[in-house]
Order: structure tokens, then C-alpha cells, then sequence
């Protein structure tokens, strides 16, 4: 059977950085006070066993932060008040914050003290949008699909958003989509004869894997996509490759390459093609590929 593990496929840039970094900064536990992570490292859970395994403690609150304690900012970043209310603890914060986040940070915040609206084309839950978001005193307008695309350019063509307005993105969202919601939004602008300034803030590595993931979609019988549940570039991944590509499966785990369902879908393939969401690690990639080399 062919198998094509996508070039792209492993941790991306900013993922890989933030793990290395806490990697090697906590190889020994500080004397006094514990090492805790505030929410994933990133979105996928073998890479967060590995993090556990090196005494880190995942806490979701930060009421659980006590003095002495170093509390790591993961890849996704957070808004200031969360570094002000560790500081405020008298624990120290760790930032591991990728560094194309942060310039996505940067631009909000800018660009709010300049007086303009930020409207960030992203997914309202995610931490990444949130931790944006905080950068702008939490008044950003976060869009998520083309519904309220829809909401928001009737109220520019109603002239009831005065000031200029920042478009951003989540770095992971969809490449076409946010194309299409840049173009709308900016005629819509241009007939109410306002302001816009629109800055393509999605990752270049993201972009890279979604154009791959449609190529390898359109050549292969089928395609795994590996990557959290919760990850929002990988569930992008998979709608490309679904859309494609029917004969598309999502997998967490490699162990879930063996269930019977997967099996039989694995048996009936010529040829499959591996595609990976930017936090799932290289040793699961490997996994996989080596449990279908071997079920030939
Ligand atoms: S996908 Fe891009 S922006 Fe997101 S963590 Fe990776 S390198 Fe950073």
C-alpha cells in the first residue's frame, strides 16, 4: 500500500518552540514553589502526558496560582490580566506565547489605543482569540462565521460603526474564508466611505498545511487526519480534506488506527495520505505510519 506522510505534518514552528523552551527550562524542578501550565500546551493530549510527566501541573484557573509558583503562558498566548494577576499572586509567569501570536497581539493592542474597532475573524471560545482579545481590553467583535459577517456589515452600511476598523484573524482560521470575509467587508467599507486597515495575520505554516492537505486529499484513496479533538487547525485540516476527499478519517490517538471501523476503511485503500494538525507530535506520525506500512 502507498503511504505519503505530509511534509508539513508534525508540530509547526510556534508549537515546537513552546516545547522545547519549556523542555529545557524545567528539566530540574525549581527548590521552592510548583511549575504549572495554564490550559494546554497545545491541543493534543499525548504531547500534554509528556508535560505532566515532567511534574508540570495543568490548572485552568489561576485561583489555583499561590506565591512561588512559575505559571507557564502556552503557545496560544493570553490576554495582559492574566500576567498582571500572576504577578499580582507572587508567582512568576513563563510565557512560551508563539511568536506570531504575539505580533497578532501586538497589532490589537496597537491599534485599539489608536482608536480603532479590532474585529478578529476567529473562533470566540478559542484561547487564542481570547488571549488576543485581552490585549484590547476585551472589546474586541469577534466574528466567527458569515452570519455575523452578514450582522456586521449591515451596521457598516447603516453607519453605526464610527470608528476606523483593524480586521485580523485567528492564525489557524481558514485562508479562502478569511479572503472572502477581507473582500466583503472591505467593499462593504468602502460604499459607507469608512476606514479599514486589514492585516493577513493567518500563519504562513498554517496556510502551507492546508494547501497540502488538499493535494494530498485529491491524490490519495484516502486520508488520516491526526490531531486533537479540540484543535482548531486540525479540524480546518480535516473539513478540507473531507471536502476532497470523503474517505477521510480523524484520529486522536494512533491506537484508534486499530479499532474495526478503521481497519476495514484502511483494508479497502490503495493508497493513504497522513496529515497532521501543527501540535501532534512527530512520534504519533511515525506510529501511524508504521501501523499501516505494516498492514499491508
Ligand atoms: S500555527 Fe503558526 S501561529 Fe500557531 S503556534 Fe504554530 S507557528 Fe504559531
Amino acid at each position: 500500500m502507498e503511504c505519503k506522510v505530509a511534509k508539513t505534518a508534525g508540530f509547526c514552528g510556534g508549537v515546537k518552540k513552546a516545547f522545547l523552551m519549556v523542555q529545557e527550562e524545567f528539566k530540574t524542578k525549581p527548590e521552592n514553589g510548583r511549575i504549572l501550565i495554564f490550559g494546554s500546551l497545545v491541543h493534543n493530549e499525548n504531547v500534554m502526558k509528556i508535560i505532566n510527566g515532567m511534574g508540570i501541573v495543568k490548572i485552568d484557573s489561576l485561583n489555583e496560582v499561590g506565591s512561588g509558583d512559575i505559571v507557564i503562558i502556552t503557545a496560544h498566548g493570553a490576554g495582559r490580566k492574566v500576567f498582571e494577576e500572576i504577578e499580582r499572586r507572587g508567582a512568576t509567569s513563563f510565557n512560551a506565547t508563539c511568536p506570531k501570536v504575539s505580533m497578532v497581539q501586538d497589532c490589537a493592542k496597537k491599534y485599539y489605543e489608536k482608536g480603532f474597532e479590532i474585529i478578529i475573524f476567529g473562533n470566540r471560545e478559542h484561547k487564542e482569540v481570547r488571549g488576543i482579545n485581552g490585549w484590547c481590553e476585551n472589546k474586541a467583535r469577534i466574528i466567527p462565521d458569515f452570519k455575523e459577517v452578514a450582522a456586521l456589515i449591515n451596521e457598516i452600511r447603516a453607519k453605526k460603526i464610527k470608528k476606523p476598523i483593524l480586521l485580523i484573524s485567528q492564525t489557524t482560521q481558514n485562508i479562502e474564508k478569511f479572503e472572502r470575509i477581507k473582500k466583503m467587508i472591505h467593499a462593504a467599507i468602502k460604499e459607507a466611505g469608512g476606514k479599514i486597515e486589514i492585516i493577513d495575520t493567518i500563519c504562513r505554516a498554517t496556510f502551507v498545511r492546508q494547501k497540502e492537505a488538499f493535494v494530498i486529499a485529491k491524490e490519495m484513496d484516502a486520508v488520516i487526519v491526526i490531531g486533537g479533538r479540540s484543535s482548531s487547525n486540525t479540524k480546518q485540516l480535516w473539513k478540507i480534506a473531507k471536502d476532497q476527499n470523503p474517505n477521510t478519517i480523524w484520529i486522536e490517538d494512533p491506537s484508534e488506527v486499530k479499532s474495526d471501523e478503521n481497519k476495514e476503511f484502511l483494508r479497502r485503500a490503495k493508497s493513504i495520505g497522513i496529515i497532521s494538525g501543527a501540535s501532534t507530535s512527530p512520534d504519533d506520525i511515525n506510529m501511524v505510519r508504521k501501523m499501516i506500512e505494516s498492514s499491508d
